[in-house]
């Protein structure tokens, strides 16, 4: 069955020094420390460490094809967006990591479909990157869950997400600028509470902004099985019908309507809450995601989902329906 991996991050092997070039700013670059390791550092700062899977296509190619996987979906590592940069600086970054990740497509073009990462903090610059992507072959753009603490209903962020709509390119929302971060730095919880909350704070934000109703042809999915909003929208809905003086005030609409609208991925480490989630928006609005490289991934890609008591047919939704339908990519287009 064709698996395609829509949640997986990738970098270049060499990355400018930008802090150097710019004259400010804590950029990410790597120090490539030991063979085949990299230590990403931010400033002076240690980040983490990466394997060259994080950079290395061909790496990647024969490790993802031990899970019986064909495509990956790639986009940047969310610490790179850089928003809080110069706008100009921000567009150079952006500019960089999208040709690199159109070089690693055009080089494999059965093995990866790539996302762009957009200037969010100067919508005009935005945009023009995001007709730039469209024109060199990317096939959607992934933003973060917050620009610079600025909520994605903000109406200056709606001509990004009317241009895609507009182009046809397929909108990967992920966390990052975890709520909270600062008072719960102990146990990961940036990681483990911040982000669902953040793309819980997406979601939210987009259905109460009116997005959704304003763009219905917009295709968006969400990372990590939607963070906490699949799991809490009881409790949304119930605040909607409560106090639609506090909620209902951009729209009337409530949000258990916008369930199978968007997309969400499978990366929810837990058989029963995948079968859940699959039930609230449907299979087809499932995309097979491993957030690959990384340790807190489903670093089997989907073997998880194999022991579902989900049907055959809602496997191949999962493993690659759903992903053609949010990427608007035609089968044929990846057997050519
Ligand atoms: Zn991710």
């Amino acid at each position: 069955m064709l698996k395609i991996d829509s949640h997986t991050h990738i970098l270049p092997k060499k990355l400018p020094n930008w802090s150097t070039k710019f004259g400010y700013g804590d950029f990410i670059y790597l120090q490539h420390h030991k063979k085949g390791f990299a230590k990403m550092m931010r400033g002076n700062q240690f980040f983490r460490e990466i394997r060259d899977n994080c950079w290395d296509p061909d790496v990647r190619i024969e490790e993802y094809r031990q899970f019986s996987t064909q495509i990956q979906v790639i986009c940047t590592i969310p610490v790179m967006f850089s928003y809080w940069a110069k706008p100009m600086d921000c567009l150079d970054v952006s500019r960089y990591l999208n040709d690199h990740i159109v070089k690693v497509i055009e080089k494999h073009p059965k093995n990866y479909i790539g996302l762009g990462t957009l200037p969010m903090q100067d919508t005009a610059l935005a945009v023009k990157e995001l007709e730039r992507c469209k024109r060199i072959g990317l096939k959607g753009i992934q933003i973060a869950s917050n620009i610079n603490n600025e909520n994605l209903n903000e109406p200056r962020f709606f001509p990004v997400f009317e241009a895609c709509e507009r182009l046809g390119m397929a909108v990967l929302i992920h966390p990052w600028e975890m709520m909270g971060e600062k008072h719960m730095q102990r146990y990961w919880l940036p990681w483990l509470v911040g982000m669902p909350a953040e793309t819980s704070r997406a979601i939210c934000s987009m259905i109460f902004g009116g997005i959704f109703e304003r763009l219905p042809a917009l295709r968006v999915n969400f990372a990590h099985a939607g963070g906490s909003f699949l799991s809490t929208i009881g409790r949304i809905q119930h605040g909607f019908n409560c106090r639609p003086d506090l909620v209902a005030i951009d729209n009337a609409v409530p949000p258990v309507n916008y369930l199978g609208k968007f997309w969400v991925d499978s990366v929810t480490h837990d058989p029963m809450m995948l079968e859940y989630v699959v039930k609230l928006v449907g299979s087809k609005r499932v995309t097979l995601g491993s957030d690959y490289p990384f340790p807190l991934g489903d670093l089997e890609i989907g073997r998880f989902i194999e022991e579902t008591t989900l049907t055959h047919q809602q496997k191949e939704d999962i493993f690659h329906n759903a992903a053609l339908e949010w990427l608007a990519i035609q089968d044929e287009e990846l057997k050519a």
